[in-house]
């Protein structure tokens, strides 16, 4: 399935805010939002403003694109949240955020989701003492991730979890890095989920 691997700083720019693709980069100096506040392209500077649509799907492209996700695949998760009976724009939003390569990005065991897919396919994790090789395992409340004991000394798990202090943890996520495990405490709110945007435009977008 295709997935975008172009310069992912350039939908960042797009968006106007930081959506986070590169883990330690995306706090520091060096960001691409940060370093040139325009949309890129040729023309970046000279755009004028979206219409209605626009902004609806930039909205979409500003959720779609950090999970990693194609048209179709976001589509589903967007299907399945109209069929709850709770808001369908929050429950999206945590079907999202309870993806396991978005949990275990967020515990501070990869650098950015991208990574955390490539490691969890590669069977470095264990939810609830089974190795699960799917990044799209939607995790529950009280699960407990960890590393499997003969992965530890990857470097690449290693550097993340050196450098994950400074970014804080989640509320509804605990963690033992010292022991390579974490726990999803309970699943989100919509408070705790802290991404910069409108999730009631998305179900506009895809209610005509
Ligand atoms: Fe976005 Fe991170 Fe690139 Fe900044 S460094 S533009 S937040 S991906």
């Amino acid at each position: 399935m295709s997935r975008y691997i172009g310069a992912v700083c350039r939908m960042c720019r797009r968006a106007g805010e930081k959506l986070y693709f590169k883990g330690d980069r995306c706090y520091t100096e060096k960001c691409g939002v940060e370093r040139r506040k325009y949309p890129p392209g040729q023309h970046g500077q000279g755009r004028g403003k979206l219409s209605d649509y626009g902004v609806q799907l930039m909205e979409k492209q500003k959720v779609r694109k950090p999970y990693g996700l194609v048209e179709r695949q976001f589509r589903r998760y967007f299907f399945a949240a109209e069929k709850s009976k709770a808001v369908t724009g929050e429950v999206l939003l945590q079907l999202l955020e309870c993806r396991l390569d978005n949990v275990i990005h967020r515990m501070g065991f990869s650098a950015n989701r991208r990574q955390a897919r490539q490691l969890i396919v590669h069977r470095h994790f264990l939810v609830n003492g089974k190795i699960v090789n799917i990044p799209s395992y939607i995790v529950r409340a009280e699960d407990v991730i960890e590393v499997k004991e003969s992965s530890r000394d990857i470097p690449a798990i290693q550097e993340s979890l050196d450098k994950a202090e400074h970014r804080g943890l989640p509320a509804w996520i605990e963690t033992d890095r010292a022991n390579f495990r974490g726990k999803v405490s309970h699943i989100p709110s919509r408070e705790e989920i802290q991404l910069p945007v409108r999730e009631q435009l998305i179900v506009e977008l895809y209610s005509k």
